[in-house]
């Protein structure tokens, strides 16, 4: 990355999306930060960012709103002339029997996780090929690649952003834009503390154990993925070094899908 960049980083208020967003940051990439929290409650945020040097906007278009999504490229592209790079995070989960999985969850999920980065892509793909570099990067999942029992709309979302990720590659290989997804194991964020008490109540069993015999369980390191990794991955597909990589799904997850 020789020049001066810009990143829409979806669902950057927290967790993941808030640590790519400072290592992006801390990188002097200028940043479009968006979550669905009133301005008011990111300002600290988005403030905290702007002690790096970079321009950062923030934009709570609802990754459930298509119109919304669009519109929020077209502001970027006012703002800094251009977007050179797009992180589809946003994602919300929901843990429960598929007999008993609520519609709206499932509707809500296939929304925020899979369909909003076909909206973004859709919306950011001609600016990218006008000016022949782009980076696409989804924030899959472990999920992305195996299942879980009790996650049936987010492991279908997470599959399916993968093969979007690969479709993607495919149709612009020529034209100077890569598009990967980055699968992580558990990282103790907001999304993933919420899901605890759920799981406990889906298999009969405590908060305590729900961390060290299903999350941790998974992951051969015992360690919760820190949002720093995850970073630092996005950077490094970001770089010039990872041109040639494009149309991945790669793993950061403690050794899970090496089972
Ligand atoms: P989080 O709950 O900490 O953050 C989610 C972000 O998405 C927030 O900024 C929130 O404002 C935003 N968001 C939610 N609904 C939105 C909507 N309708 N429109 C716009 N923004 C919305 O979650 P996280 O753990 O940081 O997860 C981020 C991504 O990483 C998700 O796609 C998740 O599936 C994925 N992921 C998380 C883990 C994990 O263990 N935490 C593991 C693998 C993948």
């Amino acid at each position: 990355m020789s020049d001066k960049k810009t990143a829409i980083i979806t669902g950057s208020t927290s967790g993941i999306g808030l640590g790519i967003a400072e290592g992006f940051a801390q990188a002097g990439i200028n940043l479009v930060i968006n979550g669905i929290e009133p301005a008011a409650e990111v300002e600290a945020v988005r403030a905290g960012l702007e002690k790096h040097g970079v321009k950062v906007i923030y934009d709570n278009a609802n990754m459930m709103d298509p119109g919304e999504i669009s519109a929020m490229l077209m502001r970027a592209e006012a703002e800094f002339g251009g977007v050179d790079i797009i992180v589809n995070n946003a994602g919300i989960q929901h843990v429960a029997p598929i007999d008993e999985f609520p519609e709206a969850k499932w509707d809500a999920i296939i929304a925020i996780n899979l369909s909003s980065a076909f909206h973004l892509t859709k919306a950011a793909l001609p600016g990218m090929k006008a000016r022949g570099w782009g980076r696409i990067i989804n924030v899959a999942s472990a999920h992305g690649l195996v299942a879980s029992p009790f996650k049936s709309a987010y492991v279908a979302a997470k599959h399916g952003i993968v093969g979007l990720t690969k479709t993607i590659a495919l149709e612009v290989a020529e034209q100077g834009i890569t598009a990967n997804a980055i699968c992580p194991g558990y990282v103790l964020t907001p999304l993933v503390q919420k899901q605890i008490p759920d799981t406990a109540k889906a298999r009969g069993i405590s908060e305590e154990s729900v961390i060290r015999d299903v999350l941790l369980a998974n992951q051969p390191t015992r360690e919760f993925v820190t949002t720093e990794q995850l970073a630092a991955t996005a950077l490094f597909l970001c770089s010039d070094g990872a041109a040639a990589m494009t149309g991945i799904a790669l793993p950061v997850d403690g050794g899970w899908t090496a089972h």
